[in-house]
């Protein structure tokens, strides 16, 4: 994977874990559920595939990556949660929820969802335990931003929780 700037993504892996990608089109075909690690990933060293990886991987926005501000504390690898941007065909759709049939994951639409490590949180333990996520989210959602943290096949807005 690719870094900006300040931040790259070394032996960070997480992503290809914890999102869920279902891709039926092109050269690369994938159907990975969530909290799986990819049968394309060498665990703690990237993408195998990475120049030929399904859509879905090259339109995924990390949100850590791609913020250098964001503070090393909050690399996935470290804090055990991915954040990204939703597509804005999601985020446009009129709807108060999403659902992905392949996954089964229903979760609010929001602009951010927070994909927590079902291996160290349940749902909303992660900003619980880590004060500069809840720092993160607190400035997210003061820019009007709706943020969703999703584990395993739950999700909520964080206003709810
Ligand atoms: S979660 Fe982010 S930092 Fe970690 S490998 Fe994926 S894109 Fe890189
Ligand atoms: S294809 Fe590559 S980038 Fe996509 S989930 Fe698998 S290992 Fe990660």
């Amino acid at each position: 994977m690719v870094g900006y700037e300040k931040h790259s993504c070394g032996s960070c892996t997480l992503c290809c874990k914890l999102m869920a990608v279902y891709h039926d089109e092109g050269l690369t075909r994938l159907q990975k559920p969530a909290n799986t690690w990819c049968e394309h990933c060498d665990i703690g060293k990237g993408c195998r595939i990475y120049e030929n990886r399904p859509k879905p991987c090259v339109v995924f926005e990390c949100l850590w990556l791609q913020h250098s501000e964001m503070p090393d504390e909050l690399k996935p690898d470290r804090s055990h949660v991915v954040m990204f941007e939703l597509p804005d065909e999601v985020k446009r759709a009129d709807a108060l929820a999403f659902r992905d049939d392949k996954s089964g994951i229903e979760v609010p639409v929001a602009d951010v969802v927070i994909m927590e490590d079902p291996s160290y949180f349940t749902l909303g333990e992660s900003f619980k335990k880590n004060s500069r996520l809840r720092n993160v989210v607190e400035t997210l959602r003061s820019k009007d931003l709706r943020v969703v943290v999703v584990n395993k096949f739950q999700g909520k807005l964080y206003e709810n929780l």
